[in-house]
């Protein structure tokens, strides 16, 4: 802690996000706020010269380089040039596409255990998600520091402690660490497909709702609150909302406000000490139609395309019960959130993520149960409008 810089939690608003790392602030919430990431770079151009940097402690042992096929054409295989050229040892490895998309299940994870060498000092992903997920595992439990050059703007994850995995078939999501260092380069993460971009933008747009269920629930059960926290989560999504028809056009600054959302968030999380700040009911569905479709053994869609669906439906429920939410409280209306999913085109509804009507009907009835999380469900649930609401908006979104 000795070397760490102590702010006023005020201060993080004027704060880029490559000057959080390191800080702790002091709030009036009476949590204690840290950043505990080494590094952050988000640029338009290479970020090689900072991967460089951060990994010259680490030269004496060989650099893991993690990939697929599709990052590794986009980024991997540049950054391994570079880094040889550099005289660095690497042990590179690059996942081949096979029948299924990669999951961050037994299979990856043994497999990575198995291509990792006992002198290997680093690991440095390049990729998104799930190699992500993978790697934050991987370097918990061998010790090993990891960083990650960001290729999609597609999730909140790459300033995130717990890795979402699939065990035994079931998804879990196990505590782990913040990656020692998260690069971004915009002009490598603009030529990403736009359905992780529309994913991306999705998961940011979630925060709207994870945000009235974090009020509601401060109203109701006198939850923890932090009003700072809450407001740099609404400021970052609102700087990727003003932005959001240049997403359309993969405008570089527009991307640049997507990920740097999604930066903060993960950071917001990481300040909080907990997933309120960024998920609330339009994640427990998400969660909820992934863990069907895993268990069906079916391929489900993108987090943060599910995430935005599910903000359409929370918005929804919000208006549908109304009179029972507290005065005070701010939730967006469908309109809006509709509005602007479709404005980059993303999936609104259920159907378009190809969620069967059995299946979201179940989940409005019932996964208030998969979570302890208090939210709009709970709020529904208590008052006995859970199975009405459910046949209510699957009427509306099915019929
Ligand atoms: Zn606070
Ligand atoms: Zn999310």
């Amino acid at each position: 802690m000795d070397n760490k810089k102590v702010k006023d939690i005020k201060d993080i608003f004027s704060m880029s996000i490559e000057e959080m790392p390191g800080t702790v602030f002091e709030c009036s919430c009476g949590r204690p706020h840290g950043v505990d990431i080494e590094k952050m770079i988000v640029r338009s151009g290479s970020v090689m010269e900072d991967v460089i940097e951060t990994l010259m402690p680490y030269r004496d042992g060989k650099i893991f380089v993690l990939s697929d096929h599709n990052t590794n054409k986009a980024l991997g295989k540049s950054v391994v040039e570079r880094l040889i050229a550099e005289g660095f040892h690497l042990n590179p490895f690059t996942f081949e596409p096979g029948a299924h998309d990669l999951l961050p299940d037994e299979s990856s994870i043994g497999r990575l255990l198995i291509e990792m060498d006992q002198d290997d000092s680093y690991i440095l992903v390049v990729g998104s998600g799930v190699l992500n997920d993978i790697a934050r595992i991987i370097s918990f439990r061998t010790n090993k520091p990891y960083a990650i050059i960001g290729t999609a703007p597609s999730m909140d994850g790459y300033a995130s402690v717990t890795s979402a995995l699939v065990i035994n078939g079931k998804k879990t999501s196990i505590p782990g660490k913040y990656p020692s260092a998260i690069f971004a380069d915009l002009s490598v993460m603009r030529d990403a497909p736009m359905i992780m971009i529309q994913a991306g933008f999705g998961d940011v747009l979630g925060k709207i709702t994870a945000l009235a269920d974090w009020q509601l629930s401060n109203a109701l059960t006198g939850e923890y609150y932090c009003e700072a926290i809450a407001g740099l989560v609404q400021k970052a999504v609102d700087k990727c909302v003003e932005s959001t028809g240049g997403l359309f056009n993969k405008d570089e600054h527009a991307i640049g406000c997507l990920i740097e959302a999604l930066l903060l968030t993960g950071i917001c999380i990481g300040l909080a000490g907990e997933t309120r700040p960024a998920s609330g009911m339009e994640h427990i569905l998400a969660h909820y139609w992934d863990v069907k479709a895993i268990e069906a053994g079916r391929e489900h869609p993108l987090h943060g395309n599910s995430v935005g669906v599910g903000t359409v439906i929370t918005a929804m429920l919000y208006e549908l019960v109304a009179e029972l939410v507290p005065a005070g409280i701010s939730y967006p209306s469908v309109a809006y959130v509709a509005g602007l999913l479709e404005k980059i085109g993303a999936p609104t509804s259920p159907a378009q993520l190809g969620i069967s009507r059995e299946l979201f009907l179940d989940s409005i009835k019932n996964a208030v149960h998969s979570r302890k999380k208090y939210t709009l469900l709970q709020l529904c649930y208590d008052n006995g409008r859970m199975d009405e609401c459910a046949e209510i908006l699957t009427r509306r979104l099915y019929d």
